[in-house]
């Protein structure tokens, strides 16, 4: 019986060590996740919601970021462990709804940068984000380029930057990848969930209300 209780409390232990931080959020495990709602400590620019982007045009009704649960709670894991660093994730663009996809494609038809809306961007299924890293002062810690530079410099394999570059893109990516993320070799602030392509395209708008 000791044996028993023993193993129950082990247990135990081991669930509240690997469930620690996420208490005081309610998140409705169903539908998208507002994750600026869910932890105000990320800086939320998401430029498709204005006009401040690299085609000078709106695309989203409501700068929010909503994701997939899962993806929302790795997220904020990682947000909380970058916070250890005294830096913050700054978020440029999650769910994107299909239609938005189409009309991207339809401006910018290269599948380099844009996918074709009939194969869907893990964007699409909320199961994406483009993110860079703040300092406590919110001035972006320097990745090499602005986010949406189009040019090779983008690139993880391009190296030909001074080291704090480097290792600032390195830090980012290290961390993401702790927590569930993929990078991805041409763009530097894209990260996809290691579970998108287990969730389906979806064509909901962002709405504020
Ligand atoms: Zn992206």
């Amino acid at each position: 019986m000791k044996n028993v209780i023993f193993i129950v409390m082990v247990i135990s232990l081991f669930l509240a060590a690997y469930n620690p931080v996420y208490k005081d959020i309610t998140i409705e495990k169903d539908s998208l996740v507002d994750v600026g709602s869910a932890d105000s400590s990320f800086v939320l620019e998401i430029s498709k919601a204005g006009v401040d982007n690299y085609w000078h045009r709106r695309f989203y009704d409501c700068p929010k970021c909503m994701l997939q649960h899962q993806v929302a709670i790795d997220l904020i894991a990682a947000n909380q462990e970058f916070h250890k660093l005294g830096y913050s994730i700054k978020l440029w663009d999650c769910y994107r709804p299909l239609d938005v996809q189409r009309v991207l494609y339809r401006i910018c038809s290269n599948p380099r940068y844009i996918m074709p809306p009939h194969i869907g961007s893990d964007h699409n299924r909320a199961a994406a984000v483009d993110i860079t890293l703040v300092d406590s002062k919110g001035q972006e810690l320097d990745m090499g380029t602005d986010y949406e530079d189009f040019s090779h410099k983008t690139s993880r394999g391009y190296k030909n930057f001074p080291d704090t570059i480097l290792s600032n893109r390195e830090l980012l990516k290290t961390i993401m990848e702790k927590h569930n993320f993929k990078s991805y070799s041409r763009e530097w602030w894209h990260f996809r969930h290691i579970k998108a392509r287990s969730y389906e395209l979806l064509n909901i708008p962002i709405k504020c209300d």
